[in-house]
């Protein structure tokens, strides 16, 4: 009889094609042409001009008004509920967000997608998400002077437009524009301050910024005593007014 066949050669892994196809670009959630409208990354709410938020971005328009907008591709206006009861206020946009044209979408985005969800059980669609600037500083570098008093009216009628009852301020680049250049991150995280804005008032919360946390891990703990403090302020509020 025959002598029994070797088992047949596992057939040779494929081999991939000499030029894998380019990773197609994450498509930007919002057109890459900035006319009025070109970055508002809300859902358009009615005809224009029934809309407070809408008008402000609108005012904005294609910003020229500091040197940050000859290196934008977007405007990162902000993003989430127009009616939000927290607004939460960042530094400015970084690589992903000026490609995306919405904030914190990057590595920071996520910690503070976990921050908002884990502490205060709420999804970044439930907030206000915006920065103190509008558009990309080269390099991640903070902000300037000059760039921060030309965009900061823009955050003003933003919170102005919402009417927040709570606002996250978060890091040293938002706590020292928002209340004075005096102001340390490190003596200032946890304790209330009052943030002003035409027609009302929100109670704001000073932390860390996640992209600091990401770098320094050991601050999540008070990062997240700080996040407490808000949850129970916002659920005493919403007990309240019930
Ligand atoms: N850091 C910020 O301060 N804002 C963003 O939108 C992203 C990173």
């Amino acid at each position: 009889p025959a002598p029994p066949r070797p088992p047949a050669p596992r057939a040779a892994p494929p081999t991939p094609p000499p030029e894998a196809a380019p990773a197609r670009p994450r498509r930007p959630r919002v057109p890459a042409d900035l006319g009025a409208w070109g970055a508002y990354a809300e859902p358009a709410a009615g005809p224009a001009g029934d809309d407070p938020l809408a008008a402000v971005r609108r005012h904005l328009g294609d910003c020229r008004r500091c040197g940050l907008h000859a290196g934008r591709r977007h405007i990162v206006f902000g993003v989430g509920d127009p009616r939000a009861r927290l607004v939460v206020i960042g530094e400015g946009p970084g690589r992903e967000e000026d490609l995306r044209g919405e904030p914190f979408v990057g590595p920071a985005g996520q910690m503070l997608d976990r921050m908002l969800e884990r502490v205060l059980h709420l999804r970044r669609e439930q907030v206000y998400i915006c920065n103190v600037v509008k558009c990309r500083p080269p390099r991640n570098r903070n902000p300037e002077p000059d760039e921060v008093a030309a965009c900061l009216p823009f955050l003003r009628e933003q919170l102005a437009a919402i009417r927040p009852r709570f606002a996250l301020v978060m890091g040293s680049v938002a706590l020292r524009s928002l209340f004075g250049p005096g102001e340390g991150i490190m003596r200032a995280r946890g304790r209330w301050r009052t943030l002003r804005y035409e027609g009302g008032e929100a109670r704001a919360m000073p932390t860390f910024h996640p992209a600091f946390l990401l770098r320094r891990p050991e601050h999540k703990r008070d990062a997240w005593a700080d996040l407490l403090k808000l949850v129970e302020a916002m659920r005493a509020d919403e007990a309240e007014r019930g």
